[in-house]
């Protein structure tokens, strides 16, 4: 049995911007882009450990299938 390879998806509709997903990513994989305003997610940091997930107050982030590279 395989297990399906997940990356974080982000739907910025439900986000309050209360960077408590940044806060508690232990790996920097997901940042605030001070640009735009969004995230910035680095699938190569990510180690899915969920903490941010666990942190979102409002079901902003999710985990998506990784695309197939
Ligand atoms: S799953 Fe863990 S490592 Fe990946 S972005 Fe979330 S907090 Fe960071
Ligand atoms: S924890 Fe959720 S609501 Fe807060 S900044 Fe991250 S995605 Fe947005």
């Amino acid at each position: 049995m395989s297990r399906q390879r997940t990356v974080m998806a982000w739907n910025e509709d439900y986000c309050i911007h209360c960077h408590g997903c940044t806060s508690s990513c232990v790996r920097g994989a997901l940042t605030v882009n001070h640009t735009y305003g969004g995230l910035d997610y680095d699938i190569r940091k990510c180690i899915r450990c969920g903490n941010c997930l666990r942190a979102c107050p409002t079901g902003a982030l999710h985990t998506e299938p990784a695309p197939e590279s």
